[in-house]
C-alpha cells in the first residue's frame, strides 16, 4: 500500500492515468498528440491501436497503428484483446484499443493517451476500472475541419463525406468530456491539453487504476 502522502513515495505517488482525447477525424488530434509527447513534463505513451483499415502512405505497422486484417481483428476481438473496438464511420473499417497497449503502460507509471473516437471514449467511461481524463478536441467549425481534411489529402471522397457526417454527431458529445480544446494554434493546443494533466497529476495523486 503506497502512502501518498509519504515524501518517500517517489515515482509510486504519481501512478499512471488514462487519458482521453477524442474529436473529429480532421480536427488535429494526431499532430497535437505529437507535439505533446515532446513538450511536456508528464511521463505519456501513446497508446498504439489496432484497426483495418488500409495504411496512409509514411504509415507505420507498430508505429501508427497496428495494421490487422479483419479476420485477425475478429480473432483478438474473440480473444477479449481490446479494452474497447468499435467500427468507426460509416465504412465497415474496426478501431480497438489494445489491453497490452494499455497495461503495459499504466504498469510503468505512465499516463496513456488513447487518441480514440467517441463511442470508445464512452465504452472507456461506462468501464469503472478505468477513470479516465478526458479531453475533446475540435477546429472551431466544421467549414475548417473540412478544410483541414481535404487539405490532408488523404481521404477519398466518400471517406470524407463519412467523417464530415460523423463529425457533426460527435460534436453532440462534447458536453461527456471534462475539458474543451479549441485547436486553433497548434502550440496553444499543445500548453493547454499539458496544463491540464499537469494539474491532473498534482489534484490526483493517488487516483487508482
Ligand atoms: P484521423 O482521426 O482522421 O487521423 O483518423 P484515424 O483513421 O487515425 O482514426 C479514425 C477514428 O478512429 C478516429 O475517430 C479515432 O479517434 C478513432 N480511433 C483511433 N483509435 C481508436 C481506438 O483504439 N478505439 C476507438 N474506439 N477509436 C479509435
Ligand atoms: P486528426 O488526427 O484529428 O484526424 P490531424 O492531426 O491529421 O487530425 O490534422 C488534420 C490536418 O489539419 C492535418 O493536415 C494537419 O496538418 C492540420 N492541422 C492540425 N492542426 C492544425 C491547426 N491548428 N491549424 C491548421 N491546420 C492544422
Ligand atoms: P483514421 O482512420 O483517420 O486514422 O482515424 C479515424 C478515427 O478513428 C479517429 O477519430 C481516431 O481517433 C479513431 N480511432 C483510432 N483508433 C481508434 C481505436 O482504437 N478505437 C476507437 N474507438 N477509435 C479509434
Amino acid at each position: 500500500m503506497n502512502d501518498p502522502s509519504s515524501p518517500s513515495g517517489g515515482e509510486t505517488a504519481h501512478p499512471g492515468r488514462l487519458v482521453i482525447i477524442s474529436g473529429p477525424s480532421g480536427a488535429g488530434k494526431s499532430t497535437v498528440v505529437k507535439q505533446l509527447m515532446k513538450r511536456c513534463d508528464v511521463p505519456l505513451q501513446l497508446s498504439v491501436s489496432a484497426t483495418t483499415r488500409e495504411p496512409r502512405p509514411g504509415e507505420i505497422h507498430g508505429r501508427d497503428y497496428f495494421f490487422l486484417s479483419h479476420e485477425e481483428f475478429e480473432r483478438r476481438r474473440k480473444l477479449n484483446d481490446f479494452v474497447e473496438c468499435k467500427q468507426v464511420f460509416s465504412l465497415g473499417q474496426w478501431y480497438g484499443t489494445l489491453k497490452d497497449q494499455v497495461a503495459t503502460g499504466l504498469n510503468a507509471g505512465k499516463w496513456v493517451i488513447l487518441e480514440i473516437d467517441v463511442q470508445g471514449a464512452m465504452a472507456v467511461l461506462d468501464d469503472p476500472h478505468y477513470r479516465p481524463v478526458t479531453i475533446f478536441v475540435h477546429p472551431g467549425s466544421m467549414e475548417e475541419l473540412e478544410r483541414r481534411l481535404r487539405n490532408r489529402g488523404t481521404e477519398s471522397e466518400s471517406s470524407l463525406t463519412a467523417r464530415l457526417e460523423t463529425a457533426a454527431a460527435e460534436m453532440q458529445c462534447l458536453s461527456r468530456y471534462q475539458y474543451e480544446i479549441i485547436n486553433e494554434s497548434v502550440d496553444n493546443a499543445v500548453t493547454e491539453i499539458c496544463q491540464i494533466l499537469m494539474d491532473q497529476r498534482k489534484t490526483t495523486p493517488c487516483s487508482k487504476n
